[in-house]
């Protein structure tokens, strides 16, 4: 533990019980660090002042360059599936994690650097991060923890003034994350294939401590370690596909414990609703579609069963058939947080009828239908007010006949548009701020961060943010990832 000067005070937690996970390592200069946005209130709640994470010593620190007295930044190790290929050492390749901000009321959160150079586990990386990628991850975790789902969060994003090398030249940037811890999946998996299992039960004892402290009480705690992180998964994919969000690389590495939404490479806002939906360029056989995330979540918690098999039971066999039995809660843990959030969207207590969200969900993929406007608009129909919404649909009759089935159980339209976003931060709105903000003009940027950090609020002067995209634009949209 240090006191640095001025305003950081940062722990080495993870690096000092787990020195095997952690490799000491330091950022690259950056010739001329430039502020591109900083979240003020984040700072605040880090009590980290913002005058000085904007003076020039305070830039320094957000590129990795100034390094308070006693902190050692450290790479940390991990391995993951990677589009279901093991890949046994990946590591933060262009990452460090600065340490920890211990909050005077207990809560701990990890500081941490994406593209502040090579580091050990960079293979054939460069080891950088451009702008436009890095304000994607500030605009969309920012709309995420606007949403209330859990995720990381991004503190500030610096422009280095290193050019990087990409399909063409592009300003390099480093993104100051904020997460409750970057513990994965596959922190696991590595842990697991050293074969030491006394590391990986510090691992697994260090993730109880700061995220699941109530399986400590357990019998059997690392069981109950990882059935805390089966229901923090299981709700989180819930919101993800209530809220239309598509991950795009959800590899075990990419899958923390604490059931934060961590790693916004290609992810996206899915637009037309189609459970088939897939966004990103190297996803071709759609691994990570929109409508396969559920299962997704489910097989990389395997994964994780099967890292911790050792700690679950002596008996391997008696390990496994109590891992089963555990990871067999997440399917309905799943069912019922989403349909009990389903519920909720359509404005009815308790739950709602399967039949009448299967119908649903069919009416929207054929029609083609703009998944957040839906709903949003709905919140209006169930007022009477039914144009709004029939205006998104081919099939009149279709969509009729169901509102009359829906508006017979007597929707409650305020609470839906507290739960309905009217903004979110669509594809062609991301990418038109993103272009801009390369350009130097952080305008849009602005704009839209501030229509979707207040997600559920309708104000004037945003309707073009409430819109969804042109259609020649939907159609043709890709992401790209760890660019
Ligand atoms: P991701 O899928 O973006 O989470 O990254 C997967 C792995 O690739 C991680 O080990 C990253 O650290 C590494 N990686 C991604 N981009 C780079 C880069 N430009 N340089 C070095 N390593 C990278
Ligand atoms: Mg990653």
């Amino acid at each position: 533990m240090s006191i640095a000067p001025a305003t950081v005070t940062l722990s080495d937690q993870f690096a000092r019980t787990l020195p095997e996970l952690a490799l000491a390592w330091r950022a690259e200069h950056a010739p001329s660090p430039n502020l591109l946005v900083l979240n003020e209130r984040l700072a605040a709640e880090l009590g980290l002042d913002a005058d000085w994470l904007r003076s020039p010593e305070g830039l320094r620190l957000l590129v990795g360059e100034h390094v308070p007295d006693g902190v050692t930044p450290v790479a940390q190790a991990y391995a993951g599936h990677q589009f279901g290929h093991y890949a046994p050492r990946l590591g933060d390749g262009r990452a460090l994690l600065l340490g920890e901000v211990v909050h005077p009321d207990g809560g701990t959160r990890d500081l941490h650097l994406k593209g502040s150079g090579r580091t050990p586990f960079a293979r054939g990386g460069d080891g950088l991060a451009v702008v436009g990628p890095m304000l994607r991850e500030h605009v969309v975790s920012e709309a995420m923890h606007a949403l209330g789902i859990p995720t990381t969060r991004s503190l500030a994003v610096v422009a280095t003034g290193r050019a990087v090398r990409r399909e063409t030249v592009l300003p390099g940037a480093v993104l100051a994350r904020v997460a409750s811890s970057h513990l994965r999946v596959g922190s696991f998996q590595y842990a697991r294939a050293t074969g030491d299992v006394d590391l990986l039960r510090r691992l697994a004892d260090h993730a109880i401590a700061r995220h699941h402290p109530g399986a400590a009480e357990a019998d059997n705690r690392h069981l109950a370690l990882f059935e805390a992180v089966v229901s923090a998964q299981a709700s989180l994919v819930a919101r993800w596909m209530l809220v239309g969000f598509i991950h795009g690389v959800m590899n075990t590495d990419n899958m923390t414990i604490s059931g934060e939404t961590i790693d916004y490479g290609p992810c996206a806002f899915m637009d037309a609703f189609d459970p088939a939906t897939v966004y990103s360029s190297i996803d071709h056989a759609g691994r990570y579609a929109y409508g396969n995330q559920p299962r997704v979540a489910e097989w990389n918690l395997a994964r994780l069963a099967e890292a911790l098999l050792p700690l679950f039971a002596e008996d391997e066999e008696r390990a496994v058939e109590v891992a089963v039995e555990s990871l067999g809660a997440f399917r309905g843990q799943y069912d019922d947080a989403w349909s009990a959030g389903m519920a909720a969207k359509l404005g009815l207590a308790g739950t709602a009828p399967a039949p009448l969200v299967d119908d649903l969900l069919t009416l929207l993929r054929d029609n083609h239908v703009d998944h957040t406007s839906f709903h949003r608009r709905l919140g209006a129909a169930a007022g009477g007010d039914t144009e709004p919404v029939r205006e998104l649909f081919l099939d009149l009759a279709g969509i009729d006949a169901w509102l009359a089935r829906w508006r017979a159980l007597g929707p409650d339209a305020d609470a839906m548009r507290r739960v309905n976003p009217v903004y979110v931060p669509r594809n062609h709105l991301v990418e038109e701020a993103l272009a801009a903000a390369t350009e130097g003009d952080r305008v849009p940027l602005e704009r839209l961060l501030d229509a979707v950090t207040s997600p559920f609020d309708e104000r004037p002067g945003l309707d073009r943010y409430a819109e969804p995209a042109p259609e020649h634009f939907a159609a043709a949209y890709q992401t790209f990832c760890g660019t």
